[in-house]
């Protein structure tokens, strides 16, 4: 018998967890909920917890409140805390020609004002409990879950939200290989002089690149992946209508790419940059990721992806700016090629690759190797939690084990192919099954979404979230 009084868990504290949190709170004005995070901040998570002002967020700040129904609430925030102390806040603030970009550890401030707010004005403090500790194991009993913590305590709950985030590799190092750079010390103890070898091209190599440079490490850095592609920049240009797709463009990748490269032409002669084509795909490309057949979505996995990545994902100016110039005068250089070997010894590093379009295997010394290869398989991640749920069958991988398995309204999916009672998941950790769900537009949604479901579960007869103030 599911008991309805018990707590939700929400584990992890960062942007899809935390708005979840909040989201319930308001939602479910009786309910107690407790808020798990194993790292030592709440509401920050891998993007937000930097302290670095270089490390300047990808998505314009005029998209990135934290409720999809008050679109204006971030922009709010942001002139009140500009109001209040302009020459603090000027620093992490940059406005471009194409909209204002802020620091990421300036947007992990106005998450954190969010979790206080809420404390003091929904009875917060007396239901909503913050766990600095990782959650460790989640076991069904006849009224919900058995949550363990690492420090070895244990809570009866109702049931849990798992919004882990992107799965990441252990952040370990092995002498001078980081295998994860979030957290990690980069640029400590560097020589000037010796290069430092970043693994992957995109925004993760972005934020390392820029974090050495304002570190004051010398250089060199030299990038490497596959292809060798930069994450391209936001440009100033009108928007593109939304595109209408026939059937066939919508189970066939090679169909659907040869329809977006019309449009592209097709915006070019009106002077529409090809950035605006693409963020016109932006409110189907789940739709549209669900619809192609499993064997589409591998191609576009296994071909399409790099180009994807560097086109949708795109840099603020000034980072694109910053790291043209930092190309320009070689502190930066990019190399396409396939990585055969990464040997440590002697606390050095050497790289083997073989480059793109043939030629001799080539290799690098390296003072420090850091991987910023981003997201892991799911079956390769160490998480204590997740290898309990997918040995216990609570919960399984998405077809292409890029993360969980959910329905379309976020429960998890057993091993079984049923429903995990009570247990449900959103934000990166589901992208194989949404594929856009990681930035903080749709994971705001999701929140709202995912609030809604518990509510519904747990209270049949609550109003829906959007009719609660606030949500
Ligand atoms: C470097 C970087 C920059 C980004 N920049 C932007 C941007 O500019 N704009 C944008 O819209 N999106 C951006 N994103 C996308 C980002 O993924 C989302 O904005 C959002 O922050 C994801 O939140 P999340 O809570 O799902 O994941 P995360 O931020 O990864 O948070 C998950 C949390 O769960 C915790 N956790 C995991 N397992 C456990 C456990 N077992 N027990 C307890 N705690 C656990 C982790 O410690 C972590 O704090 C960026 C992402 C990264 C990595």
């Amino acid at each position: 018998m599911w008991n309805n009084t018990l707590p939700i868990a929400v584990i992890g504290a960062g942007f899809s967890g935390t708005m979840t949190a909040l989201h319930l709170l308001r939602r479910l004005p009786d309910l107690p909920l407790l808020l798990c995070e194993r790292s030592s901040v709440f509401a920050r998570g891998a993007a937000y917890s930097t302290d670095h002002p270089v490390h300047l967020l990808n998505v314009r700040s005029a998209n990135m409140s934290a409720y999809p129904d008050q679109p204006d609430h971030f922009a709010c925030w942001l002139e009140e805390q500009i109001a209040a102390g302009p020459d603090e806040i000027a620093r992490h603030v940059q406005d471009t020609v194409v909209g204002t970009f802020v620091s990421r550890c300036l947007y992990g401030r106005y998450l954190t004002s969010l979790v206080r707010e809420s404390i003091r004005e929904d009875d917060g403090a007396l239901r909503l409990r913050l766990i600095p500790d990782e959650v460790v194991d989640l076991e069904p009993t006849c009224q919900g879950y058995l949550l363990t913590l690492a420090g070895g305590r244990k809570h009866a709950v109702a049931g849990a939200v798992l919004a882990v985030g992107n799965l990441l590799a252990d952040q370990t190092r092995n002498g001078p290989y980081i295998d994860n750079p979030w957290g990690s010390a980069l640029a400590e103890g560097l020589q000037p002089g010796r290069p430092v070898v970043i693994i992957g091209t995109g925004l993760t190599m972005v934020d390392v690149t820029m974090q050495l440079w304002s570190s004051g490490f010398a250089g060199p850095v030299i990038a490497i992946s596959r292809r060798g592609l930069l994450p391209q920049p936001h440009v100033m240009s009108a928007p593109w209508p939304v595109p209408t797709l026939d059937n066939e463009q919508q189970h066939s990748l090679s169909r659907l790419v040869r329809h977006i490269r019309q449009d592209v032409a097709a915006a070019r002669k009106q002077g529409i940059a090809w950035q605006n084509v693409v963020d016109s795909l932006r409110p189907m490309t789940s739709r549209i990721w669900q619809r192609l057949p499993e064997v589409e979505q591998t191609r576009f996995l296994r071909h399409a992806r790099p180009w994807w990545d560097v086109h949708r994902h795109r840099t603020a100016p000034p980072v694109a700016q910053q790291l043209r110039s930092l190309i320009e005068h070689n502190y930066l250089s990019i190399r396409a090629g396939r990585i055969t070997s990464v040997e440590t010894a002697a606390g050095l590093a050497t790289v083997t690759y073989r480059p793109r379009g043939g030629g001799e295997v080539a290799t690098l010394d390296a003072q420090r190797v850091v991987n910023a290869t981003g997201a892991v398989p799911a079956g390769d991640v160490q998480s204590p939690l997740l290898r309990r749920l997918l040995d216990r069958g609570l919960v399984r991988l998405d077809r292409h084990h890029l993360g969980l398995d959910v329905t379309d309204r976020l429960e998890t999916f057993r091993a079984s192919g049923m429903v995990s009672p009570r247990l449900w998941a959103l934000g990166p950790v589901v992208r194989g099954v949404f594929w856009e769900c990681t930035a903080v537009p749709d994971i705001r949604r999701q929140a709202v979404e995912l609030a809604d479901r518990v509510a519904e579960d747990l209270h049949p007869e609550a109003i829906p979230v959007g009719l609660v103030r606030g949500g």
